[in-house]
């Protein structure tokens, strides 16, 4: 066994990981990093079809990145935040919030108690004016937590305690605020006691929704469902009963177009701006987590507002969502460093304005915030977001990858395959026109996608979801081979499977 691997062995503590069965095998040790490609210590070499756990965008040793960390490094590494200001954080600070608040249209539909449209008002400002920068996904999400808490209490004189509502499968963080928003039991219910209670509602999980009265096909199930929107008016009921109660939501906490960790849940078309318009309408507010999905993961596709069009970078604006808290990490720098910011809304910072003496100053804070190695990287890679090549690459690509995806419907065990943009969830189950699922005690996720790793391919599973996020610089070819490796190793595994009477 190669050293770094006895050492790793010997003292690392990974996470989400049963270390029982990581100290079973010898691990691959990566070395080196170049475009899609990852080479261990041993010079093997594998694709990186999750993008180094959905943070990197544009491929590992990027040039214009490498080359903008370089420079930075010769100037300074890091200052703090507290107390002086620095030159990328200022910079890339402007950038986030004009790629954010671009394209909205701040109109927003208020709904009768019959759900029938009653007017379009344009709203107060919702626009991100203010970024609140910190170090990963997690604590974005508890900066927004905080501030909202706080917002609500300071405006909302009534709403002593204010209540969140969130997801079903929702997962935003391991951080406690975070993990009070999550609602995955397997991840969160152990620490019910150190918690405060979020409220939940149904997500849009159609292949697994009990008012989809269709049946199986071989398609995608937004495509083929067969309901009357009745997740939606579970979120409205939610607004309802909880206005009655006389402690109305403060905020609505959500992850649009795709829940990730939930296991790759996407939302149908209209769905996020229905509930969205729901929730404005109860004067909640809206935060957004965009950790994975921010910065292109969800598509390229085109927003329109007035006589101005742009390619997005952010999921909410595919639905013209405004939301008063932005959250996002992971593709922020790249994938190279963490770094996490919160975009809010001057409203949101006007209320903790005051004269020093009343303390209504924000008390959060972390060592790294607005660090700039990680600000010099992040305007990297805006620039590389934005540029025509990235986005002509970023739409083949997601062509690309839906058209090869086809090919894994003619697999009896998958049952599901979900894409939005260059993410993409496969959801396997025992039979697939019955939707039964396995037990996750089965590994069937984990053994695919060891099977993948043999095979030159490494991604990591949600239970029996196999994800797919490749970096945006992965080739046609690459997408390919991706694919079909992923077919073989679902072959492999459920034909032993079958021989084992697993
Ligand atoms: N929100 C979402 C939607 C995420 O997917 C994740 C991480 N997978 C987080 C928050 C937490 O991010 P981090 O791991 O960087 O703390």
């Amino acid at each position: 066994m190669h050293p770094l691997a006895k050492l790793d062995l010997a003292h690392i503590w990974h996470p989400f990981t049963q270390m029982r069965d990581w100290l079973a095998r010898e691990p691959i040790v990566i070395v080196k990093g170049e475009g899609a490609v990852l080479r261990d210590v041993c010079g093997r070499e594998y694709l990186d079809a999750n993008s180094s756990i959905w943070t990197n965008l544009h491929g590992h040793s990027h040039p214009k990145i490498n080359s903008a960390i370089h420079r930075q490094l010769k100037k300074i590494a890091h200052s703090s935040a507290l107390g002086l200001a620095n030159e990328p954080a200022s910079l890339l600070a402007g950038r986030l919030v004009q790629a954010a608040s671009d394209i909205y249209d701040l109109r927003f539909t208020i709904y009768d108690s019959k759900r029938k449209v009653v007017r379009h008002p344009v709203i107060g400002n919702h626009q991100l004016a203010k970024v609140f920068f910190s170090d990963d996904g997690s604590t974005a999400l508890e900066v927004a937590l905080k501030l909202a808490y706080e917002f609500t209490r300071r405006t909302r004189g009534r709403i002593t305690k204010p209540v969140f509502l969130s997801l079903a499968g929702a997962y935003h963080g391991d951080t406690m605020g975070a993990v009070s928003l999550g609602h995955i039991d397997l991840l969160h219910k152990a620490y019910a006691g150190l918690l405060f209670k979020s409220d939940k509602v149904m997500s849009p999980y159609c292949y697994r929704c009990p008012f989809n009265r269709a049946k199986p096909e071989r398609a995608d199930a937004r495509e083929y469902r067969k309901c009357n929107w009745e997740c939606v008016g579970l979120v409205e009921r939610k607004f309802h009963v909880q206005k009655k109660e006389a402690n109305p939501h403060a905020a609505f906490v959500f992850e649009p177009a795709m829940q990730g960790a939930a296991g790759m849940i996407p939302q149908p078309e209209s769905w996020l701006k229905k509930v969205s318009d729901i929730a404005r309408s109860h004067c909640a507010l809206l935060i957004a987590d965009e950790v994975m999905t921010g910065f292109g993961r969800a598509g390229v596709s085109k927003a329109e507002s007035g006589k101005r069009k742009a390619e997005f970078l952010f999921a909410c604006q595919r639905e013209n969502v405004q939301p008063d808290f932005l959250c996002v990490a992971k593709g922020l720098t790249g994938g190279y460093l963490p770094m996490a910011a919160t975009l809010t809304t001057q409203k949101v910072f006007d209320a903790f304005l005051g004269e020093y003496g009343e303390f209504k100053t924000f008390f959060h804070g972390h060592s790294y915030t607005g660090n700039q190695l990680g600000a010099a990287a992040s305007l990297a890679s805006l620039e590389i977001l934005q540029s025509k090549k990235s986005i002509h690459t970023r739409q083949k690509l997601e062509q690309v990858l839906r058209d090869e995806l086809k090919s894994l419907w003619q697999l009896p065990n998958v049952g599901d395959i979900r894409q939005v943009g260059l993410i993409a969830g496969i959801e396997l189950v025992r039979n697939w026109q019955t939707r039964e699922p396995i037990d996750l005690r089965e590994r069937a996720g984990i053994r695919v996608c060891e099977a993948m790793a043999r095979h030159g391919v490494l991604t990591r599973p949600i239970g029996n979801v196999i994800v797919l996020m490749p970096p945006y610089c992965t080739t046609p070819a690459q997408a390919k081979r991706i694919v079909n490796v992923l077919t073989t190793a679902i072959t492999e595994i459920f034909h032993t499977k079958q021989k084992n009477k697993f």
